[in-house]
């Protein structure tokens, strides 16, 4: 993959509501970032309800006739849709690492993991075939259907704000809902060039809409009577939020939290592997990723022998500007954030967890005003201490040191998060075991960071999801469907005079 020129446009972003770009109220706006150089880039333009209004009602007004289509045309727009994001994924990359800060081969990958699922919603029609049951009772059939649910939103963590989109919009799309999108207020840019796609692949307008804001949108959507279905990525206070505001307001919800993921390093365990896994799934996109690993467990006498390690390398990390190609590690997505990660590095040296490595004060040459921060290593944590507990969604790694697998997987159940979890071993029954035994949503067995497939589904246990289903995949599907059972009987097979007692099969 070719470097991509890099995003510097300077343009307002605004909303894109019924196949058209638009300011709509812009009574407030706020400035997007570039972290790397710590510059405004651009103004977000907030939506104000109004706004989030005529969203919802383009997409209403839309719905009807994309979900009268027949699957396979719904699907065929998504093929093309495919063709015009391999034509401008780089494009998409550049404008993630310009607002986010991620490295761009990083912001490729995001890109590519999105476009599995576009790759997915091509073959939903086959998922929406519904199950038939002749004959149920004597001339009668019975099947089932599923049907969308009309006009569904998606509100979207900076983390991924391209991939985590997708993991909802073309599914929706798919299975012949109209979607209205709220991006993350950090890095929206990229959302209005997936609409303008959309639109090229042949989309009708209407269908995909988005509306740039904050509380006040996200508020406006989640009492919106015609939104029916909201999905939610985010924090876990938010997801908590969106899950009982839009449950109280009758909506389904999905709302997908935050995370503290451990990986367990067992004695048996390939060492130079575990290394690798640990510091590229603690500092990878700068420990901004809700699958990032957060604690690494340390079996026995595995400290011992990793830890001096795991320093070397952290110290070693490549840290510039994302679009470098050299850079391993990007920029924090806001001076806020970081001001956040590193108040964290000082409460675990409070709390009395040993520093060996602090990546406080990292300064990267000609980007003296960007939000660096280094990658931080911390051995001998507690699990009473925050550091601990508390998600910090930053480059820093926090080692607790167990005696066995029964005290590592006790430790794992214990939290209150349960997102993704790795142990790393070459003993397949301890494996087995853990797989089992272990409470989280998503497990990587020599595996640091396992991200289901697009025909998975994602998503995590405890505190890190709140309602019934996961994201993309089949469960994607049933969330943005809902079943009609049909049960028929045609007039030469009725029965004779009215019955009172409960039908049964005859
Ligand atoms: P966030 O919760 O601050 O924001 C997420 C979305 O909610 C944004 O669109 C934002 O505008 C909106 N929002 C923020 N505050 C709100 C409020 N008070 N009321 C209504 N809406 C509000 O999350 P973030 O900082 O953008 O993303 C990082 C978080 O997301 C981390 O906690 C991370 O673990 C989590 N995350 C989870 C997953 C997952 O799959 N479980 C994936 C990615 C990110």
């Amino acid at each position: 993959m070719g470097a991509a020129p890099a995003f510097d446009s300077p343009a307002d972003v605004g909303h894109w509501i019924a196949g058209a770009a638009t300011r709509g109220a812009a009574r407030r706006s706020q400035p997007i970032w570039n972290p790397a150089t710590g510059a405004v880039a651009r103004q977000l333009l907030l939506a104000e309800e109004a706004d989030v209004a005529a969203a919802v009602a383009a997409a209403g007004a839309a719905q009807p006739a994309w979900g009268e289509l027949p699957p396979l045309r719904r699907a065929r727009v998504l093929n093309a849709f495919l063709a015009l994001l391999n034509v401008h994924k780089d494009e998409l990359a550049a404008m993630i690492t310009a607002e986010h800060g991620k490295v761009f081969s990083d912001a490729q990958g995001e890109v590519m993991r999105g476009i599995d699922i576009v790759e997915f919603a091509c073959g939903i029609p086959q998922l929406l075939k519904g199950d038939f049951t002749d004959q149920v009772s004597t001339g009668i059939d019975n099947w089932t259907l599923r049907q969308p649910l009309g006009v569904v939103a998606g509100i979207t963590p900076f983390n991924f704000p391209c991939m985590v989109p997708m993991w909802m919009f073309p599914v929706a799309l798919a299975c012949g809902n109209a979607f209205v999108l709220k991006p993350s207020e950090r890095d929206p840019s990229a959302s209005l060039l997936m609409a303008r796609l959309l639109q090229r692949a042949g989309l009708p307008d209407g269908v995909f809409n988005v509306v740039q804001g904050d509380k006040l949108a996200v508020d406006a959507l989640l009492a919106h009577p015609d939104v029916k279905a909201v999905s939610f990525v985010g924090s876990t206070p938010i997801a908590q939020h969106i899950y009982e505001t839009g449950a109280r307001h009758g909506k389904r919800v999905q709302a997908l939290g935050g995370a503290k993921n451990h990986m367990v390093v067992l004695p048996d365990a390939d060492l130079d592997q575990a290394v690798d896994a640990l510091i590229g799934a603690a500092y990878g996109s700068a420990g901004e990723r809700c699958m990032a690993i957060s604690v690494a467990v340390l079996v026995g006498d595995v400290a011992e022998r990793i830890v001096p390690r795991l320093a070397a390398r952290a110290r070693t990390l490549v840290i510039r500007n994302g679009m470098d190609p050299a850079a391993e590690m990007g920029p924090i997505v806001t001076a806020q954030a970081r001001e956040r990660i590193e108040g964290y590095i000082a409460l675990g040296v409070e709390e009395g967890a040993q520093l060996v490595v602090d990546g406080r004060g990292c300064r990267v040459a000609g980007h003296e005003g960007g939000f660096f921060t280094g990658g931080t290593l911390f051995d001998h944590v507690h699990p009473q201490m925050r550091i601990y507990r508390e998600e910090i969604f930053g480059p820093v790694l926090a080692c607790v040191r167990v005696r066995d697998l029964a005290e590592a997987v006790a430790l794992v159940n214990a939290h209150e998060y349960g997102n993704g979890v790795a142990c790393f071993t070459s003993d397949g029954g301890a494996a087995r075991a853990f797989t089992r035994s272990i409470e989280a949503g998503m497990v990587g067995i020599n595996v640091p960071i396992p991200v289901p497939m697009a025909w998975h589904g994602f998503g995590g246990w405890k505190k890190s999801l709140f309602g019934d289903m996961h994201a993309y995949g089949e469960e994607g599907v049933r969330f943005y469907t809902r079943q009609k059972s049909v049960m028929q009987r045609w007039p030469d097979s009725i029965g004779k005079g009215a019955e009172f007692v409960m039908p049964t099969a005859r």
